[in-house]
C-alpha cells in the first residue's frame, strides 16, 4: 500500500517526503558503498523527482560515470544514490521515520561482502557480475 513517508538527515538540514510504492530494501555491498557506509549501504528505491527541503545542504558527488550520490553537508548524513541518466533514486533506507514496513529483500555485490557483515533476512542476492549484466 502506498503510503508519504517522511525522511530527514541526521541533523535536520535536509528533509523530504515521498510516497513509496514499494518499502523493499536494499542492501549494496558495492566497493564504494563499502567506502561511504563502512559497512553496506541499505535503501528504497523511488523513481520521479523529489522536492528536497534543505535542498541547499545536499552536496552531489560523481561516484561513477553513471550515478552520483548526495549527502548532507552538515552531517554527513547519507541521502541518495541516483543515476545521472533519470531521476531513479535509491534513498538511505535510515533516513525515514517510520521503518514499520521495511522489510530487506536483495543483496547486491554479496560475492565482495565483506566477511565480517552477514545479513541474516532471507533475500534474493546478487553477485557482482549479475549486478553489471543487468545495469550494463
Ligand atoms: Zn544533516
Ligand atoms: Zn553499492
Amino acid at each position: 500500500m502506498s503510503k508519504i513517508h517522511k525522511a530527514s538527515c541526521d541533523c535536520g538540514a535536509v528533509s523530504f517526503e515521498v510516497e513509496l510504492k514499494d518499502t523493499a530494501v536494499t542492501a549494496c555491498h558495492c566497493a564504494s558503498c563499502q567506502k561511504i557506509s563502512s559497512s553496506f549501504f541499505t535503501c528504497v528505491h523511488y523513481n520521479g523527482e523529489i522536492d528536497f527541503k534543505g535542498a541547499d545542504n545536499i552536496k552531489i558527488y560523481d561516484s561513477s560515470a553513471w550515478a552520483q550520490r548526495g549527502f548532507c553537508n552538515q552531517c554527513g548524513s547519507n541521502i541518495y544514490y541516483k543515476t545521472k541518466s533519470a531521476p531513479q533514486y535509491s534513498l538511505a533506507a535510515g533516513l525515514f521515520d517510520d521503518k514499520a514496513s521495511f522489510d530487506l529483500k536483495t543483496q547486491y555485490f554479496i560475492d565482495i561482502k565483506p566477511n565480517y557483515i552477514e545479513l541474516t533476512a532471507k533475500t534474493d542476492n546478487m553477485t557482482r557480475k549479475e549486478c553489471f549484466d543487468k545495469w550494463g
